[in-house]
């Protein structure tokens, strides 16, 4: 299908994404020095609802914790990792990391997004001096300005409901290309709703494929779901007022449903949590302590009714290694 013309709301939900991080960040939820390099007028922007920020630092948090003990058990194994973040937008994980405890732990980190996207943040990136200098040099902007290379960072642009064999050919090219005896984790942070479960699929299955013989591979998939009930129609109609259409929303209705997606495509292990019980029953009492006092919280109830509706699944795939406690997280 054609999908020319119709992707500027859904180019535009990167906006969202990255102002809900720089409130969460300007409250005190989170901690990114980088956020605000990719928001325009960022110090002009306003902060978001309380229930927004505690969404994005819920998710936010458990996602870095992945993504951490992923790095951590590559590093077991005596290997180094690589991350592929697809439809990556404006986030900021690979300037967190390389700037963490983990960065020795880190090969590359890659992103792709729909090129107006990567062009957008490739700018960003040669503008300030804070986000260059921490790729090293030599920064290689190329692709017309699209797409930008350096020694363990790179962004490619790519729509992703294309074919994967053509759409992400300079993923596996690319000096270096994407090595394919690495334990790479997949990212797709608030990403798949947009595309056809057909085209996810295709996505995944191509990644699997490419890994398949020497490779491990984990996925982590952050997602709204259960748009069926009430709370849900009305996130769905939000959305369609601002041409937004998802796609990739309905076939995962219910919560038991979410690792099917992974396990359907042959992933060894495959759990997903909701928002509401990560907030509940995972993230440090002293943390909630912390964040409970940032701002006056009256709708605890709504709240619950928001986060229910957002889940984190990861599932692990090719792997017969102790890359095993993973899944458990
Ligand atoms: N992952 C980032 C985050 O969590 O902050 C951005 C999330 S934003 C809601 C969705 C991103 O996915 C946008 O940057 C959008 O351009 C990208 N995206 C959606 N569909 C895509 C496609 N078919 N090809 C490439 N990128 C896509």
């Amino acid at each position: 299908p054609s999908h020319q013309g119709g992707d500027a709301p859904i180019r535009l939900t990167d906006n969202d994404a990255a102002l809900a991080k720089l409130s969460a960040v300007r409250l005190g939820y989170l901690s990114d020095p980088f956020i605000k390099h990719f928001v325009p007028r960022a110090s002009f922007q306003p902060s978001r609802p309380p229930l927004i920020n505690i969404g994005t630092f819920v998710r936010t948090v458990t996602i870095d914790d992945l993504v951490e003990q992923w790095i951590k058990l590559s590093n077991k194994e005596g290997k180094r990792c690589q991350i592929v973040s697809l439809g990556a937008g404006s986030d900021t994980r690979f300037w967190r990391l390389a700037t963490g405890p983990q960065n020795d732990g880190l090969s590359t980190y890659i992103e792709v997004d729909f090129p107006e996207n990567t062009m957008k943040k490739a700018m960003a990136i040669k503008k300030s001096k804070d986000l260059s200098v921490i790729l090293g040099s030599p920064i290689d902007v190329k692709l017309g300005g699209t797409a930008l290379s350096s020694p363990r960072y790179q962004l490619f642009p790519a729509d992703l409901r294309q074919d994967p064999n053509i759409s992400l050919k300079s993923l596996t090219t690319a000096p270096p290309p994407l090595n394919p005896s690495l334990p790479t984790l997949l990212i797709f942070e608030c990403v798949l709703v947009y595309m056809q479960p057909e085209e996810s699929n295709c996505l995944l299955q191509w990644f699997q494929s490419y890994f398949a013989s020497t490779g491990v591979l984990g996925t982590i998939v952050y997602e709204m779901f259960g748009l069926g009930d009430s709370f849900g129609r009305v996130m769905v109609s939000n959305l369609k007022a601002r041409n937004v259409s998802l796609p990739g929303a309905d076939p995962f209705p219910s919560y038991q449903s979410l690792p099917s997606r992974f396990l359907n495509l042959g992933y060894t292990t495959a759990r997903a949590l909701t928002l509401k019980e990560i907030r509940r029953s995972y993230v440090e009492p002293e943390e909630l302590d912390r964040i409970s006092k940032l701002e006056m919280l009256d709708e605890i109830e709504e709240l619950d009714l928001v986060l229910e509706h957002y889940a984190i699944t990861w599932g692990l795939s090719l792997t017969s290694s102790s890359m095993g406690t993973w899944s458990e997280w």
